[in-house]
C-alpha cells in the first residue's frame, strides 16, 4: 500500500481545491481494499495459493491483502507447543487457546471486521455469506488441526463456519475456499463483473447456472443446441433462462 505520507510527497506543489477532493477520494479508494488474516499452524500450505491465478492478480493490483499468521509464533515454551491432550481423555490433540488469542490480539484491526472460526460444527458457508463478507474491511479466518480447538477459543470469534458436511484434516483448505469465494465478489477482482452476477447461487441459493458449451459444435455426435450458434441474443437469453430454471442440482441432497 502507498502510505498517505508518501502520497503527499508525490503530490507536492499541487494545491488546487479540486485536486484536494480528488486526493481524498483516492485515499479513500486505497483504504477500501479488503484485508484477510489467516491463522494456521501450517503457513507454508498457502504458498502456491497466494502466488497463482486470481488471488495473485488481486494481490498485485492491491484489491485485497492476505496475511498468513503462524500460530506457533505465539507460543512461549521452548518446544513451541500449540496443542495438548484433551481433559477427560480421548483420542487426538486439541489446539491450545492461549497462542490463538495472543495471535488475534496482534493483528491490526480494520473497521468492519469479522473473526471466523473454521469448524465442521459451524453454520454452512454459502454464496450469500460470501457476498456479505465481501463488503467487510477485514476477514479473520482461524484454521484448526488435529481434533480441533479448545472450546474457549469460541469466545473470541464472531461466528463458526463449515464448508460442508465432511471432515478435513485442517482448516487451511476451508480458509482458501472462503478467501477465494469472497475475493471473486470484490469489485475489479474478476475482470468481467458480469461473470459473478449470473453464476450458480448468485440470485438465490436454488439458482443453478444454465448449461455452457464451447467449440467444437459437434463432439461424438452430440450437438451444441442450435440456438446458441445462431447469434440471436434475445433467443439465447430466453434459452438460458429456461434451462437454468429447468436444471436440477447434480448432488444427492
Ligand atoms: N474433531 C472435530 C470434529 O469432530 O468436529 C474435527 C476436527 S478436524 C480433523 C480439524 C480442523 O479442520 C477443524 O478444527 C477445522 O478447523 C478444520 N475443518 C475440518 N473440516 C472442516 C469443515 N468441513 N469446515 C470447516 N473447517 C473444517
Amino acid at each position: 500500500m502507498i502510505s498517505s505520507s508518501k502520497l503527499s510527497v508525490l503530490n507536492k506543489g499541487r494545491k488546487s481545491r479540486t485536486y484536494g477532493i480528488l486526493q481524498v477520494r483516492f485515499l479513500f479508494f486505497l483504504k477500501t481494499y479488503m484485508r484477510f488474516d489467516i491463522l494456521t499452524i501450517f503457513p507454508n500450505l498457502f504458498d502456491s495459493f497466494l502466488h497463482e491465478t486470481l488471488i495473485a492478480k488481486a494481490l498485485k493490483k492491491k484489491l485485497i491483502s492476505i496475511h498468513i499468521h503462524d500460530i506457533r509464533s505465539q507460543t512461549t515454551d521452548k518446544h513451541h507447543t500449540v496443542d495438548d491432550r484433551p481433559y477427560g481423555g480421548g483420542p487426538g490433540m486439541i489446539l491450545k487457546v492461549e497462542p490463538i488469542v495472543r495471535m488475534l490480539r496482534r493483528i491490526p484491526k480494520k473497521k468492519r471486521r469479522r473473526i471466523v472460526l473454521l469448524s465442521p460444527q459451524g453454520k454452512f458457508f454459502t454464496q450469500r455469506i460470501a457476498a456479505r463478507y465481501a463488503k467487510l474491511d477485514q476477514l479473520v479466518l482461524i484454521a484448526g488441526r488435529y481434533e480441533g480447538f479448545d472450546e474457549r477459543v469460541s469466545r473470541y470469534v464472531d461466528e463458526e463456519l463449515s464448508i460442508g458436511q465432511y471432515v478435513l484434516s485442517g482448516g487451511e483448505v476451508p480458509a482458501m475456499a472462503v478467501t477465494e469465494t469472497v475475493s471473486r465478489l470484490i469489485p475489479k477482482v474478476i475482470g468481467n463483473a458480469e461473470a459473478t452476477q449470473d453464476e450458480s447461487f448468485s440470485g438465490s441459493l436454488t439458482y443453478i447456472e444454465y448449461p455452457q458449451f464451447t467449440r467444437p459444435p459437434v463432439f461424438n455426435g452430440k450437438r451444441v443446441p442450435p440456438v446458441l450458434l445462431a447469434g440471436n441474443h434475445e433467443k439465447i437469453a430466453a434459452w438460458r433462462k429456461a434451462h437454468a430454471r429447468r436444471r436440477k442440482r447434480l448432488s444427492g441432497t
